[in-house]
Parts: structure tokens; C-alpha cells; sequence
């Protein structure tokens, strides 16, 4: 399980989103990637095998990626080879969905199975696809994004963080939770999601961890949790003492 950052705000994304991932590169991890969504160039994702430096190197540090919303991910393979096509983020074959996913879909066979047999075609040998192309498979009929979530939530089984983009939507992201750490940050105008609080601690100390079962929807103007049942909750904000240089060691 590694790294999952998340940012949407006035400032360009990717150069944050690198940032927040060299942040989280003491964890380990065989490769790197990054989805940004804008107006103009839609989704975009950007994800290198290895080191962080070579996505860094491949992407101009950030700024040949335009947009104000994104997710970004390290990943420690589980299910596939540290390979281009098994590394994060994952999309969906109609390009609706972008996602970054830690942890482990237990019965992704199944799911996968079942999304063959409805004609969807999958790319890499991860787990983590599925939940991108079930996704999309809910959203198609309902165009209703968290409401698909909620499906898909239902549907796995598992360890998850989540950090999801939808094209259709280039103001929102939404987050989700189950046996695997993430947490919300509170900027001026923007905000952030982490699966440690080293990767925004640098823009943020104001935080909300995530429990299992919730959901969050991110925009700029805030972050609105929602509870298992789909109800709107309130959270106890935490704020974040310690420095980086100490969380580091
Ligand atoms: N199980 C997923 C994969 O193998 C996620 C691994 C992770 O947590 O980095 O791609």
C-alpha cells in the first residue's frame, strides 16, 4: 500500500501533485502517476514505471500538464507487474473515469468477469481496473457519479483508498475509504487529499481522517463529507502539530 495525494484549487495541479508524491517516496513504491483534468485538455494522465524523477523529467516537472484538479499515486504492486500499463491511475475504457486506488480488491475476478461478459475490455492485469471500469459501467446508465460510487462501494470487497476523477466533472473529485489510510486537507479556496499528511502538510495543517465506509466530494470552495448511508456528516477537524522534518524521519 503507498501513495495517493489529490488537489483541486486555483493553482496548477500537477506541480502540487509531484510535490505531495516525492513527499510519500519514503514509503517505497515501483512506479508513479498522475491524473489532471481540465476544460480544455480533458483528462490527462501521466504515469512512468521507476522512480518519481523519471515522471518528473517526463512531464517538465508538472508544467506541460494544464488543469486545476488532479490525483496522484506511488504504487507497490500487488496485482500485475511494476509495469507502464499496471501503474496508476487507472481509466475506463469510454474515458470517463480516471482513478488511484491503495490497497487490494479481493474479488476482482468476479467483477471483472462480470464486466467482460457486458463487453468492457480491460487493459492491464490489476485489480484496481475494475474499480474504474465498474464505475463507469454504473455511471453510463445513471450519470449520477456518487451515486455509482455508492454501487461500486457495495460491490467490492477489500482494501481501499480512492481518489477519483470524472471527465464530466472538471470541479469536483471524490474520495473513499475502507482499511486503508486518507485523510482531507482544508486550504483557502482549494483541497487537498492524502494517504499520509506529509504529502500536504506543506499547504495545509487544517485535516479530517477519513473513516471507514465515507465518502468525500472535493471542490475548490470545500469538501463535503457523506456517511455509508449516503447522508451529509460533519467531522472534528484535527490540526497538525508536528513538523514535516519529524514526520520524516
Ligand atoms: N492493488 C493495486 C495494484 O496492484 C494497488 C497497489 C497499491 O496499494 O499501491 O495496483
Amino acid at each position: 500500500m503507498c501513495g495517493i495525494v489529490g488537489y483541486v484549487g486555483a493553482q496548477e495541479a500537477a506541480p502540487i501533485l509531484l510535490d505531495g508524491l516525492r513527499r510519500l517516496e519514503y514509503r517505497g513504491y515501483d512506479s508513479a502517476g498522475i491524473a489532471v483534468l481540465s476544460e480544455s485538455a480533458g483528462l490527462q494522465v501521466k504515469k512512468a514505471k521507476g522512480r518519481l524523477k523519471v515522471l518528473n523529467a517526463m512531464i517538465d516537472g508538472g508544467r506541460s500538464v494544464d488543469g486545476f484538479i488532479g490525483v496522484g499515486h506511488t504504487r507497490w504492486a500487488t496485482h500485475g507487474e511494476p509495469n507502464y500499463i499496471n501503474s496508476h491511475p487507472h481509466t475506463s475504457e469510454q474515458g470517463k473515469i480516471a482513478l488511484v486506488h491503495n490497497g487490494i480488491i479481493e474479488n476482482y475476478v468476479e467483477i471483472k468477469d462480470f464486466l467482460i461478459s457486458r463487453g468492457v475490455h480491460f487493459c492491464s492485469d490489476t485489480d484496481t481496473e475494475v474499480v474504474a471500469q465498474l464505475l463507469e459501467y454504473y455511471y453510463l446508465i445513471s450519470v449520477d457519479l456518487l451515486g455509482s460510487v455508492y454501487k461500486v462501494l457495495d460491490r467490492i470487497e477489500g482494501a481501499y483508498a480512492l481518489g477519483i476523477l470524472c471527465a464530466d466533472m472538471p470541479d469536483t473529485f471524490i474520495a473513499a475509504r475502507k482499511d486503508a489510510p486518507l485523510l482531507l486537507g482544508f486550504g483557502e479556496g482549494c483541497s487537498f487529499l492524502a494517504s499520509d499528511a506529509t504529502a500536504i502538510i506543506r499547504h495545509t495543517r487544517d485535516v479530517v481522517y477519513m473513516d471507514d465506509g465515507e465518502i468525500a466530494v472535493l471542490t475548490r470552495g470545500g469538501i463535503q463529507l457523506y456517511n455509508a448511508m449516503q447522508q451529509p456528516i460533519e467531522k472534528e477537524h484535527h490540526h497538525i502539530e508536528w513538523e514535516v522534518s519529524a514526520a520524516e524521519k
